[in-house]
C-alpha cells in the first residue's frame, strides 16, 4: 500500500510536533517543511527532513496528499488556510473559538471551489474536548456541562509576569481546582464562577536587588490576569527555573453532570493530561489527516470539523479490523 504524502506549513512547535508523530504513524511519509523563513535558517528534529520555501507550495513540485498547516491562529491561519485550502488538502488547528464560524465559511468556500477537503479547528480545545462537550449533552439532555483546563502553562500569563518590574523571568501554570472537580465529580451541578474554577501558580524569578514582597502584590491585583484568581507566586532562582520549567505541560477535563429516569445522577468525564501541549495536538493533526486523506478519495468536499469525522476514519485499521478487534 502506498503511503499518505504529508506536508508541514510553517514549523514552530506544532510544526515540529507534526514531524515527530509522522514517525509513529507508518502509513505516512513526510513529503518536508514548508516555511517562510530561509530555509537554511530552520533546524528540524531530523536532518533528513527537507526544508522547502513556502513558495515552493505553488509548483507542482509539491505532490502532497494532506498539508499540515501549523501556523498561528492570529495571524497566520486566517490567511493560510482559505489560500492552501485552494490547492491542497488541509487540516488545521485554528483555536480563536470566537471566530471560527467566519474562518470556517472563508475555507469552505475555497475549498468547495477547488473540489478539495479541509478540516479546520483541530487538536485539544478545540477538538478532542469539544467532542467530549457534545458527547455528553447528546447522551444527557437534562444536566450541565463543565471544561477545566490544566495544569497547564499559559503564555499570555507568562509574558504578563514577566513584564512586572523587578521580575527577571518566570512562568506561570493554570491548575483546575480541586475543590470545584471534586463537587462536579460528587453530582452537585454546582454553579462556578470565575475563581471557582481555576487557581494560578506563578514561578518568579527576581532581578538582583528587586523588592519581593512589590513583586508579588503587582503580579496578584494586576487586573484581567490575576485579580479575578487564586494566585501564587513562588521565587526561585535562574537555574530552577531553566531546570524545571521547560517544557510546556497543558490539559483539561470535560464532565458532564446529568440525570435520568427518576432522579438517577450519571457521569462523564474525559481527562487529558499531556507533557507536551503542541505535541499532543500535532498527534491529533496527524490522526485526523488520515481521515481528510479518506474522505477526499470518497468525494466529499469543502470544510469540515471534528464534529463531521467518524472515529474509525482516524484509524490506520480497516473498518473489517476495528469490528472485530475493538468494538
Ligand atoms: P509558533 O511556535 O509560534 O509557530 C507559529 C509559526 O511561527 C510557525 O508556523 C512558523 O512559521 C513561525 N515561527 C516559528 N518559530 C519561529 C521563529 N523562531 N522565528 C520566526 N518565525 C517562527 O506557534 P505554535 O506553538 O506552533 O502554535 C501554533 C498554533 O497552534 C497556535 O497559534 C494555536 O492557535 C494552535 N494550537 C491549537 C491547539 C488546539 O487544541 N486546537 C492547541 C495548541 C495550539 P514559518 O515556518 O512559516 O516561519
Amino acid at each position: 500500500t502506498t503511503q499518505i504524502r504529508i506536508g508541514i506549513a510553517g514549523y514552530g512547535n506544532l510544526g515540529r510536533g507534526v514531524e515527530a508523530a509522522l514517525a509513529q504513524n507508518s502509513d505516512m511519509a513526510l513529503v518536508g517543511v514548508f516555511t517562510r523563513r530561509a530555509p537554511e535558517d530552520v533546524a528540524t528534529l531530523s536532518p533528513e527532513t527537507p526544508v522547502f520555501a513556502y513558495d515552493a507550495l505553488s509548483t507542482d513540485a509539491a505532490q502532497i496528499d494532506v498539508l499540515i498547516l501549523c501556523g498561528g491562529s492570529k495571524d497566520d491561519l486566517p490567511v493560510q488556510s482559505p489560500e492552501l485550502a485552494a490547492r491542497f488538502n488541509i487540516v488545521d488547528s485554528f483555536d480563536t473559538h470566537a471566530r471560527i464560524p467566519e474562518h470556517f465559511a472563508a475555507v469552505d468556500a475555497s475549498a468547495r471551489a477547488a473540489g478539495t477537503t479541509a478540516l479546520i479547528s483541530a487538536g485539544w480545545d478545540p477538538g478532542m474536548l469539544s467532542i467530549n462537550r457534545i458527547l455528553g449533552e447528546a447522551l444527557l439532555p437534562e444536566g450541565d456541562t463543565y471544561t477545566f483546563w490544566g495544569r497547564g502553562l499559559s503564555q499570555g500569563h507568562s509574558d504578563a509576569v514577566r513584564r512586572v518590574p523587578g521580575v527577571a523571568g518566570g512562568v506561570q501554570y493554570t491548575l483546575p481546582s480541586e475543590t470545584a472537580i471534586a463537587s462536579v465529580r460528587a453530582g452537585e451541578r454546582p454553579e462556578l464562577a470565575t475563581r471557582d474554577k481555576h487557581v494560578r501558580e506563578c514561578f518568579v524569578v527576581l532581578e538582583e536587588g528587586a523588592d519581593a514582597a512589590a513583586v508579588r502584590e503587582a503580579i496578584v491585583t494586576m487586573p484581567n490576569y490575576f485579580a479575578d484568581y487564586d494566585t501564587s507566586v513562588t521565587f526561585i532562582t535562574a537555574e530552577e527555573l531553566a531546570r524545571d520549567h521547560g517544557a510546556m505541560p497543558h490539559g483539561g477535563f470535560v464532565l458532564r453532570s446529568g440525570v435520568t429516569g427518576q432522579g438517577n445522577t450519571q457521569g462523564v468525564e474525559y481527562r487529558l493530561t499531556l507533557g507536551s501541549n503542541p505535541e499532543f495536538t500535532a498527534s491529533v493533526l496527524v490522526a485526523y489527516s488520515r481521515a481528510v486523506y479518506r474522505l477526499h478519495r470518497g468525494g466529499q468536499v469543502g470544510a469540515v470539523t471534528v464534529f463531521d469525522i467518524a472515529p474509525g476514519l482516524l484509524s490506520p485499521k480497516t473498518p473489517e479490523q476495528l469490528r472485530a478487534d475493538d468494538l
